[in-house]
């Protein structure tokens, strides 16, 4: 077998044979393979789609071209993917109250993407906190404490590794089978046995629209299930950001403020929803409103703000910073966005939104861009909010020269106002199970 006879039967709307995918996984991870052909192949993937049993089957060889964790841990280890967003800080929420109620949350995390953030960029922010460790540390401290997040380990699924850099450069990431197959491969290794997954759907996420994200959710579930995991998807708006911080110390402010029970709205909305779920799937609660009620049960103790410092301390980082926010890095400068005009807030876009965070620091533009922790802004309106001309919309954090006049400006061509009342958006659009698809 060689890759050409393989790109040939995806060039020609054919189906791939488990033997012929199992190739094409193993030759993108140990190299045999030339990028140009690999880069085909994807293109021809991208034009002519991928059947559902290619799409499982991909995705399990993809897992196993590295580590396949399977750790033995009482009870069910679940993890939470979200395919990334902006002021999504929902992993540092609700994995400490899930694993305040009895949870085994096993989670590897990603860096910043883009106008995304990532949660170990995040972590990164809390003085001491290791966020590399080895495999056998990692399950340990899931057994010990509950929960721990990490990066992704050197090993784990090399072929995604060449694969989406390889698509990063040939427009071929808007591939539904290739996004499925990316995601899960990494989850399929990651040694979970029950996965939430939250597809986020609007301007700030890779699917533009809700069929797309229907589309991708059913592609993750059936994978999972094909292999033996309990899986649920939920799809989420990120027409705007999730919670008001932008930003990686600011978005873990905004978690520990959440935790405390400082602050709800959609953040606290979105975490308990997708907590929820992992505690059902874990068979830890019997529906999902049990679920949620254990939760808050965990918030309302700060059992979930202790679970957290535990999980911090057990990961070397400074767990004060639970009990004063201060202590995490702070911007020498900030600036407040007002608004020229009064009226109500129409439209936000949370890609935008993303770009100015990223332009103030907090996101790379390459992959050797040095972050600043401590840059961002906070949102102080949402969609649907009333506005008075000379209200702050938002508050810029930055440190240094940066050109803020554009990013207030960028702002607030954004930031839409209009005279009429507008609804708020809906935060959950679907749930997608084996079971099916509910739309609310
Ligand atoms: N996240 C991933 O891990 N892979 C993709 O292809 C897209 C988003």
């Amino acid at each position: 077998m060689d890759l050409l006879d393989i790109i040939e039967t995806k060039k020609h709307k054919q189906e791939l044979s488990d033997e012929q995918i199992r190739f094409f996984a193993r030759a993108a991870a140990d190299k045999s393979a030339l990028d140009y052909q690999l880069a085909s192949l994807l293109m021809a993937i991208r034009l002519n789609g991928m059947s559902d049993r290619e799409t499982a089957v991909l995705s399990l060889e993809m897992a196993k071209t590295g580590d396949v964790l399977d750790p033995q841990i009482d009870g069910i280890p679940v993890d939470k993917h979200s395919t990334g967003g902006v002021g999504d800080t929902t992993t540092l929420v609700l994995v400490p109250l899930v694993a305040a109620c009895g949870g085994k949350v096993i989670k590897m995390s990603g860096r910043g993407l883009g106008h995304t953030g990532g949660t170990i960029d995040k972590m990164e922010s809390i003085r001491g906190m290791r966020v590399e460790m080895p495999e056998e540390e990692f399950i340990e401290t899931v057994k010990k404490v509950g929960c721990c997040v990490v990066g992704q380990s050197q090993n784990l699924v090399p072929a995604d590794k060449r694969l989406y850099a390889l698509r990063d450069v040939t427009g071929t990431v808007d591939a539904i089978p290739l996004i499925a197959s990316s995601i899960m491969s990494k989850k399929l290794a990651g040694g979970a046995k029950a996965i939430v997954l939250d597809v986020k759907t609007g301007s700030g996420a890779i699917m533009k629209t809700f069929e797309d994200s229907l589309k991708l959710s059913k592609a993750m579930v059936d994978i999972g299930t094909a292999n033996g995991r309990r899986v649920a998807a939920y799809i989420t708006n990120m027409q705007e950001p999730l919670g008001s911080h932008v930003g990686n110390a600011l978005e873990v402010k905004d978690a520990i403020d959440v935790l405390s029970g400082r602050t709800q709205g959609p953040l606290l909305q979105a975490s308990l929803l997708l907590g929820a779920q992992m505690l059902v799937l874990s068979s830890l609660a019997k529906d999902e409103e049990e679920g949620k009620q254990k939760l808050l049960y965990a918030l309302e103790t700060k059992a979930g703000l202790n679970k957290f410092k535990e999980m911090i301390e057990a990961q070397g980082g400074d767990p004060a910073v639970c009990d004063d926010v201060s202590l995490l890095p702070q911007a020498a400068f900030t600036q407040n966005v007002k608004a020229t005009k009064s009226g109500y807030i129409h439209k936000v876009d949370a890609e935008r939104i993303g770009l100015a965070a990223q332009a103030l620091g907090a996101g790379r533009r390459s992959k050797e861009d040095v972050l600043d922790l401590s840059a961002g802004l906070v949102m102080h309106k949402r969609i649907g909010d009333k506005i008075q001309a000379g209200d702050s919309i938002c508050t810029l954090y930055f440190n240094g020269e940066k050109d803020t006049d554009r990013i207030q400006k960028s702002i607030l061509d954004t930031v839409e106002i209009i005279s009429s009342p507008v609804d708020k958006p809906k935060l959950i659009c679907a749930k997608v199970t084996e079971k099916g698809t509910e739309i609310y």
